[in-house]
């Protein structure tokens, strides 16, 4: 994979560019997503960013959502400015895989492929790319290769707002150890250049239904299972649990952090049944490395405190083999 400074120079003229990040995306997806389509718009290139699924609700706010395409909804529209890029960027994954559908399609495509991201272990086959696992997240990522382009005086309150978006929610709101004082350094510079992140925060956390309230409630109190002696916290949410309650993509995020803090648990993971799999996410504090674990068992990866992955076991079946997996490796 060649620096990805290496493209400043190959994007002098006007280009066209497909931007896409995971599945299912999150904030961080989101933000770094629509900050880079607006920068390289601005620098004159035709940009279409895409998203692999449909996104949250409480992100439909941001600066630029609308020109986002959804490659479920309309996949012929996607295809086709895919075949027609000149280059294909990727943030907030190291992996194509992490698009699901999309992703044959990227791997066979011709085009240079560029990544942006911070999980662990990214793949090989990037062209140009930049993968630094520490950082808080990848609109940080996106902001210091704008600066590096020297194009800082282009961070306009539309791009800071997409781009703080990914900080916040990437950070736990500035919470979490990956939060650098570079991470609030780029906060203060956003918020110099015309960016309000109290609506910001309104939106992402003040924007609940009363149902997604009450779900909260009823899986607290219903569907959180604590193992005290293995400082492990277990939610598996069934099909069933999400439709009593109406509940839609993005109304489950942020569900896996609450049986952390309980004093004494290091360790949650979230189980949720979806059409086609079972999506696990997990959540650790300290020196527990669920990406490990996430990799060797569930087909998946990410973060040392923050990682996911998938079954193709029942729900049932799921719990069962995480508890016997549980009984090795758990935080001491
Ligand atoms: P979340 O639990 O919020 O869905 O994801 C936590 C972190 O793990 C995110 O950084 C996300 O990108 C990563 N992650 C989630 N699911 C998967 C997966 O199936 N595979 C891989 N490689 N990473 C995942
Ligand atoms: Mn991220």
């Amino acid at each position: 994979m060649l620096p990805i400074q290496d493209i400043i120079p190959l994007l002098a003229s006007p280009s066209r560019i497909f931007i896409t990040t995971h599945y299912k995306p999150d904030g961080d997806a989101i933000g770094s997503m629509l900050g880079l389509y607006h920068y390289f718009t601005l620098k004159g290139h035709q940009v279409t960013a895409v998203s692999p699924s449909d996104i949250p609700d409480f992100l439909n706010w941001m600066p630029g959502i609308d020109a986002l395409y959804n490659y479920e909804a309309e996949p012929k529209h996607c295809e086709a400015a895919l075949q027609a890029a000149d280059w294909i960027f990727c943030v907030d994954i190291n992996d194509f895989s992490r698009t699901k559908y999309l992703g044959g399609l990227l791997e066979n495509a011709p085009q240079p492929k560029v990544m942006i991201d911070h999980h662990l272990a990214p793949q090989s086959y990037w062209t140009y790319g930049i993968s630094v696992p520490e950082k808080s997240s990848t609109c940080e990522m996106v902001y210091d290769f704008i600066q590096s382009a020297g194009d800082s005086a282009f961070i306009n309150e539309a791009i800071g707002t997409c781009l703080y978006t990914g900080l916040l929610t990437d950070t736990g709101s500035f919470r979490f150890p990956s939060t650098q004082a570079s991470t609030h350094l780029m906060a203060a510079d956003l918020i110099s250049k015309g960016v309000k992140h109290t609506p910001i925060h309104e939106e992402i956390a003040d924007s609940w239904s009363l149902k997604r309230m009450q779900f909260l409630g009823y899986v607290l109190l219903e569907k959180m299972e604590i193992l005290p002696s293995l400082k492990t916290g277990i939610i598996a949410l069934s099909k069933n649990d999400l439709r009593l309650f109406d509940i839609a993509t993005g109304d489950t995020e942020g569900i896996v952090n609450y049986p952390l803090s309980i004093a004494g648990i290091r360790f949650a993971v979230l189980m949720t049944e979806r059409a086609d799999e079972i999506k696990l996410s997990f959540r650790s504090k300290g020196d527990f490395d669920v990406s490990t674990l996430a990799r060797n068992y569930f087909n998946g990866g990410g973060h040392f405190n923050a990682a996911g992955g998938s079954s193709q076991r029942t729900l049932e079946e799921t719990v069962t083999y995480f508890k016997e997996i549980l009984s090795d490796i758990h935080p001491r």
